[in-house]
């Protein structure tokens, strides 16, 4: 049986550039206006990122550096920067914040990075749509402001809002608060647009519809560089952030089921058993959680306050804290769910790594089946989200490291269960949260990156088809 976790780095992977080849690309870069990085903390910084979770890709992305980095401002300078790139046949792997999970921005055979945060501009609101176009390093916590002052927000926003960009968050996000209301970054209509610059001979500067952009949408960057970005946004909200507690899981699980599936305006709810809760460091006021204390984290309408109070004593739970998102102090509940949840688990006890499901329903059946097997090894995290127009639950659940034949016995058991992976331990796209193939990636791939120069070995379908081609 084929293993779910990779061993070894995804093959065929390019040479790493000579150091004639750099030579001759740094010149050309600087010829263009833009400064070369090549000291090792410039290149050690641009080259990681939060891969450090998960204990099967460390040791396999760990040390992997880009040879060279580049700063661009403006799409023309991203123009020359693919040009020399395809002149001389270095890759190149896009890199914005740096927080995705699985090395996605991690190069796997050196090459040059190229970082876009100076491209930050909200470029267009339409006011009576709400689509907007920004450029691709924009901060989504700073474009999150510009859409507020105009009454519109973000629909998906990863727990990350604070550091991730926008490219980032497209090329290799996937959900996060907001998905309980709007579903995945991939679901169509988020998505309207893209303008990408190629990696030919002579790239060009292309402005994609809502269609065309599918391909490079959650595709790490493998086959386009996003240079700016047009989406839906959503009527601006003053979401109220509310803990419950619960004092059992079964009823904190239960209230998890039905509040999204009332008409209460939510736009996250997280459930956190016990122990996970106990964990987090809570906002201030709010008071610290026990091991017996199961939490739900929700955000919620202002009207949906006086419809909580009846349907609280049904449910089983109290109101333990409530404040305006935006208005607290301490950590907001957005950074408390979604990955922010592993962070701070793995901040008490680094031995945890974690997982991604979606939950089969109804719920309690698998959850209860992982739990006999695995007790305390496996602690529960829920997130609800909206999955092809269905109230599911999400489970991001903490998983005592015990190397990888547990957790491949855990994910095979929980996929035999019925749960759908998303695995956090993959370095493919495809292997990650796309689960199989996308032809379309590949062809995108094929017409915009012709000598697979974009982020080389992240891409599963086009590793697959280049050797069916050399065959
Ligand atoms: C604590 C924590 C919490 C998280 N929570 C969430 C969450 O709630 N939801 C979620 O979906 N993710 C989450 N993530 C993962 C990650 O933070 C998000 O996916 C984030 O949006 C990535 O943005 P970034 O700017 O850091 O991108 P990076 O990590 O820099 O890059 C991500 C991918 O995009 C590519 N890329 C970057 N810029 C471009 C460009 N201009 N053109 C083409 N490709 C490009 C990169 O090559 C890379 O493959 C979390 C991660 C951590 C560590």
């Amino acid at each position: 049986m084929a293993s779910l976790l990779p061993s070894a780095l995804p093959q065929p992977l390019p040479e790493p550039a000579s150091a004639q080849q750099l030579e001759q690309l740094a010149a050309d870069l600087r010829a263009a206006g833009l400064m070369p990085l090549r000291s090792s903390g410039e290149l050690e910084q641009l080259s990681a990122d939060a891969f450090v979770y998960s204990p099967v890709l460390q040791p396999l992305l760990q040390g992997l550096r880009a040879q060279l980095g580049v700063r661009a401002v403006n799409a023309e300078q991203v123009l020359a920067v693919a040009a020399a790139c395809g002149r001389y046949g270095v890759s190149l792997t896009l890199r914005g914040a740096g927080t995705g999970n699985y090395g996605q921005a991690t190069p796997l055979a050196g090459g040059l990075v190229l970082e876009l945060s100076a491209m930050n501009r909200l470029q267009q609101l339409d006011p009576a749509s709400g689509v907007f176009t920004a450029e691709a390093g924009i901060l989504l916590v700073d474009l999150e402001e510009q859409l507020q002052v105009r009454g519109r927000e973000l629909r998906l926003v990863p727990s990350t809002v604070r550091s991730a960009s926008l490219a980032g968050y497209l090329a290799g996000g996937s959900s996060g608060i907001g998905s309980l209301r709007w579903g995945f970054l991939r679901d169509p209509g988020h998505l309207l647009g893209l303008e990408i610059v190629t990696l030919e001979s002579t790239p060009r500067l292309l402005q994609l519809g809502a269609a065309e952009a599918q391909a490079i949408n959650h595709a790490y960057g493998c086959n386009g560089i996003i240079t700016s970005a047009t989406m839906a946004s959503a009527a601006a909200v003053p979401w109220q952030q509310w803990v419950l507690e619960f004092a059992s899981w079964e009823q904190a699980l239960a209230a998890a089921q039905q509040l999204p599936n009332t008409a209460l305006l939510l736009n996250a709810l997280c459930a956190l058993e016990g122990p996970v809760a106990q964990w987090m460091p809570w906002p201030k006021g709010c008071p610290p959680a026990t091991a017996s204390g199961h939490r739900l984290l929700i955000l919620a309408a202002p009207d949906a306050r006086l419809a909580l109070d009846a349907l609280l004593p049904r449910l089983g739970g109290q109101l333990v804290w409530e404040a305006p998102q935006g208005q607290s102090r301490g950590i907001p509940l957005r950074e408390l769910c979604w990955n922010h949840t592993t962070l701070h688990a793995r901040s008490h006890d680094p031995g945890f790594t974690y997982l991604q499901l979606l939950l089969p329903q109804p719920e309690q059946a698998a959850l209860e089946a992982l739990r006999q097997r695995w007790g305390h090894d496996v602690l529960w995290h829920l997130e609800a989200v909206r999955a092809q127009g269905q109230q599911r639950l999400a489970c991001l659940p903490l998983v005592r490291w015990r190397g990888r034949e547990a957790l491949e016995e855990l994910i095979r058991q929980a996929c035999d269960l019925g749960c759908l992976l998303f695995n956090p331990h993959a370095i493919t796209v495809e292997d990650g949260g796309l689960g199989g193939v996308d032809a379309e990636q590949v062809a995108a791939k094929a017409s915009y990156d012709p000598a697979g120069l974009l982020n080389p070995g992240k891409l599963r379908g086009w590793l697959e088809r280049s050797a069916l081609v050399g065959a």
